[in-house]
């Protein structure tokens, strides 16, 4: 009896690692890269200091001495956890809090605060469409929102990449007896260049569909104040759907909907992953807050950071290498091959600088790329380090 189960547990076991065996052959292989300690502008990896270009953490928040304290004072007075999911007893005064500077930050009359950005979208994506419904989506939309769409058993039509033209067609064709979203990244991820916002109002208002904006990358960032693609554009108050997370730029964990009373409402009724889920720890939640006064406060955080960007793009690009359309501070230099992409990453490491190999599937096929990202509180010597580093690197790697 037990040699029979272990014999056919080896079986199940050997399929796992053929599949891993296949994914290493084709270079795709991933390990998570161990950092020791806290992330900064440097980071200890393998025991040695090395500039770290491709954490989220666009505005140097998530170490923050006082983003940090105000995690501590949260768990102080709210707990470690939570305790249970919202709609049962996990909704504390600090939950309450959040949702209304969030609004407040948005210039919306709600928001909702969900475990992480993947449970944002698949809450409200999955909610508000069904078996029926037609859900519009950009090409390079992040992965939760492609799983969001998948949830929700819509009809899903993709649309070339910020192409509003083809969109409008797709449009026009299909006949609309449900409800239909368009849905697009603010600040696309791996990209860094900005949806053509504009046109998606005037395409969602003429079809009437709902238009949903994941501003991951946006959020804290880009407008004037940082109050996501929306503001950049001012486009106030003509986006249903606005999802942001406090994961990036707030530097801590989480995620929001922010829109209308009845959409957040609606959500607090129909969103499984807000209502099947514990809430928030107070921590995560507390960090959070004391996050977004200090976007609000200190502009000159989001000045640093497209300083920088701006000088990182100038600067690689006439040392001869390839950069991918980005409007933003995500840079993608873009490799090609996944194994001369990864071979890159460790010529860099060897070189100081940390930027992670960025591989299908999380990117097309023949697009791997480091993606790389510097923060508003790198210096003016770790960005000129980093420009020597990709030089050397480069050549080393024959890609420039
Ligand atoms: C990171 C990211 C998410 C997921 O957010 P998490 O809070 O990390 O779960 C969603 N959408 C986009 C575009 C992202 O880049």
């Amino acid at each position: 009896m037990t040699a029979t189960r272990r014999r056919s547990e080896l079986r199940r076991y050997e399929a796992l690692e053929r599949e891993l065996r296949e994914i290493e052959t084709r270079g795709l292989l991933r390990r998570p890269r161990l950092i020791e300690g806290p992330i900064g502008t440097r980071v200890l990896i393998e025991g040695r200091e090395v500039l770290l270009l491709c954490s989220n953490d666009y505005l140097g928040l998530a170490n923050h001495p006082a983003v940090k304290r105000a995690a501590k004072a949260a768990v102080e007075n709210y707990g470690a956890g939570a305790g249970a999911s919202r709609l049962v007893s996990g909704t504390l005064s600090i939950h309450e809090h959040l949702e209304e500077a969030l609004a407040r930050f948005k210039g919306t009359e709600a928001a909702l605060v969900f475990g992480s950005g993947y449970l944002a979208n698949i809450g409200a994506v999955s909610s508000l469409l069904q078996e029926g419904d037609i859900i519009y989506s950009d090409e390079l939309n992040h992965a939760s929102i492609i799983d969001a769409c998948r949830l929700s058993r819509a009809t899903v039509k993709v649309y070339p990449h910020k192409n509003a033209d083809a969109l409008e067609g797709m449009l026009a064709r299909s006949i609309a007896c449900g409800k239909r979203l368009i849905v697009t990244d603010g600040v696309f991820s791996m990209d860094g260049d900005i949806a053509p916002l504009p046109e998606l109002v005037r395409l969602a208002s003429e079809f009437d569909c709902y238009l949903m904006v994941d501003d991951a990358h946006a959020t804290g960032l880009l407008g004037p104040e940082g109050k996501g693609t929306a503001s950049h554009f001012g486009l106030h108050g003509l986006i249903d759907i606005q999802m942001g997370t406090l994961s990036k730029a707030l530097g801590s964990y989480g995620a929001f909907v922010a829109g209308s009373r009845e959409l957040i409402d609606f959500l607090v009724n129909r969103a499984r992953c807000f209502i099947y889920t514990t809430a928030l720890p107070p921590a995560c939640v507390g960090a959070a807050l004391e996050s977004l006064c200090i976007c609000e406060r200190e502009p000159q955080r989001r000045e640093r950071l497209w300083r920088n960007a701006g000088f990182l793009k100038k600067e690689l690009t006439s040392a001869g290498f390839e950069m991918g359309a980005s409007e933003t501070y995500i840079i993608p230099i873009i490799i090609g091959g996944a194994a001369e992409c990864v071979m890159m990453a460790e010529a860099l490491l060897d070189e100081g600088v940390f930027a992670q190999a960025i591989r299908p599937p999380s990117v097309p096929e023949g697009a791997s790329r480091l993606r790389i990202v510097p923060t508003s509180e790198h210096s003016a010597d770790d960005l000129e380090f980093a420009v020597q580093a990709f030089t050397r690197a480069g050549k080393k790697c024959r890609i420039i």
